[in-house]
């Protein structure tokens, strides 16, 4: 997706590119073809709403700068309503097509297993990075910068959490600032609560692992439901311990338990429950999350999820322009910088394809405006996430900064998306001018 998006900016712009593919002689598991732009599992591009969806927005900003996923998708696409999805196979042929037909486009198919020392590389090679490629970005980064499966906690917009239940404390208020002692969010529960909580986890549907991809949990990483079922109690000694809190609505009550939520971004619009990872259905999860005390109302930015997933450290590794801070002349983009879905990482693609273009012929850009759904994902890539506990993020509206005197909450959440994709869509035109 992303490198396919990347090479056609590039191609398209005049500049001579040779992608890299390694299938169909190194295969995947999840691949089938050795087709470019493969969709792997679902032929879903998700929302085409671009006035109130952040992912339809994405799309209005691809289609908006020559896109040719996008160009593909509407060439393909199949009745679904609101949804954009495609017709997987002539999508992908067409993709591939298109570029082999590019005079000063090359398709070479090799792996690649190096870092280049020179030369203007793109590196797209997605969640399933093949292994020598995974070791020479270790090598370079550091054990600790490339992971090999995402544990996804969910999270929330920090305007839909109850705050005449929550409160803000770290636990026995460590911390050396003020900000430090407040830095997570705390959710209260009695026992009752506690246990039909744990029932509802036990009952919830599970999502299975996709063929391939071996469920290898790792300690401090094991789904919340997992955790439950090692015994009722596991959980209240784990993430949810009680202990070095007090409830500031009421704080003579001692709480059973305690869900605690920790800020995900720089603007403080998103929390992520910590330590929730789950691999719990998404319908299963809004409604198990939703008895927790406090987040009977929260919207979701995203849900957990435990997937197969090589990604980099990006907000460490990475400068706003996608490269690579050790080695400038490398960009990195799609899933492997932590970027999550087809759309997303299409998307920095293109934006990674741009910002070569103009590296190349020596033209200086503006930044992508953060204000925007690319610049909104870019920032959160490449600074905004907190890097410590970053793992990938689709796009959504709680990446964007906020838009002044417009009501918080559910709502007025119409008119805020209407007013965040309207600044949008004129910040991308403004800035597709300038690039
Ligand atoms: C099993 C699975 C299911 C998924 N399902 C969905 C879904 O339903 N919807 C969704 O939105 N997203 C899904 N994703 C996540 C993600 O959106 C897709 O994987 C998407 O294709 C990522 O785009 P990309 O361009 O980053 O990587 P890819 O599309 O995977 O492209 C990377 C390419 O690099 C090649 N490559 C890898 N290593 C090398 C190397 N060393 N040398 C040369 N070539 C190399 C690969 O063969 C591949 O063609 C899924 C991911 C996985 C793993």
């Amino acid at each position: 997706m992303a490198g396919s998006e990347a090479a056609w900016a590039a191609a398209k712009a005049g500049l001579t590119v040779v992608i890299h593919e390694m299938r169909p002689k190194v295969a995947t598991f999840a691949h089938q073809t050795g087709k470019l732009a493969e969709m792997v599992c679902s032929n879903s591009f998700r929302s085409d709403d671009s006035e109130q969806n952040a992912v339809g927005l994405l799309h209005w900003e691809m289609r908006a700068a020559g896109s040719l996923t996008m160009e593909a998708a509407d060439t393909h696409r199949l009745p679904a309503g609101g949804a954009l999805a495609v017709d997987r196979e002539p999508f992908s042929q067409y993709v591939t097509d298109k570029l082999r037909a590019l005079p000063n486009v090359t398709v070479v198919e090799e792996e690649i297993t190096a870092l280049p020392g020179d030369g203007h590389w793109i590196f797209a090679t997605g969640p399933l990075t093949s292994e020598a490629l995974g070791a020479a970005i270790i090598a370079e980064t550091g054990t600790e910068r490339l992971a090999f499966y995402d544990a996804i906690a969910p999270i929330v917009y920090a305007d839909s959490i109850d705050m005449d239940v929550a409160w803000m404390q770290s636990r026995y208020d460590k911390g050396e600032t003020e900000e430090e002692r407040k830095a997570y969010l705390n959710c209260p529960m009695t026992r009752d609560q506690y246990e039909a909580f744990i029932d509802a986890l036990m009952g919830s549907d599970k999502a299975p692992f996709h063929e391939g991809e071996e469920a290898k949990y790792f300690d401090g990483c094991l789904p919340i439901e997992v955790m439950a079922e090692r015994g009722r109690e596991t959980l209240r000694h784990g993430p949810m311990k009680p202990v070095g809190l007090t409830n500031a609505h009421k704080p003579d009550e001692k709480a059973y338990a305690v869900v605690q939520l920790r800020r995900d971004n720089a603007l403080g619009t998103l929390y992520n429950i910590v330590g929730f990872q789950t691999k719990m259905k998404y319908g299963s999860q809004t409604e198990v999350f939703r008895m927790i005390p406090g987040l009977e109302n929260a919207s979701f930015a995203r849900l957990g999820g435990i997937h197969r997933n090589t990604f980099m450290n990006s907000p460490t590794l990475l400068d706003g322009e996608m490269r690579l801070k050790s080695k400038p002349h490398i960009r990195f983009a799609g899933q492997v910088t932590g970027v999550e879905g087809y759309v997303e990482s299409a998307a920095m693609g293109l934006l990674a394809g741009r910002l070569a273009i103009a590296e190349l012929s020596g033209k200086s850009l503006p930044p992508v405006p953060a204000t925007t759904a690319m610049g909104a994902l870019v920032s959160h890539i490449t600074g905004g996430a907190e890097a410590k506990t970053f793992q990938p993020m689709n796009v959504n509206f709680g990446l964007f900064p906020p838009v002044d005197g417009l009501k918080g909450g559910r709502r007025g959440r119409k008119d805020r998306y209407k007013a965040y994709t309207d600044r949008a869509k004129a910040d991308w035109q403004g800035w597709l001018g300038a690039a």
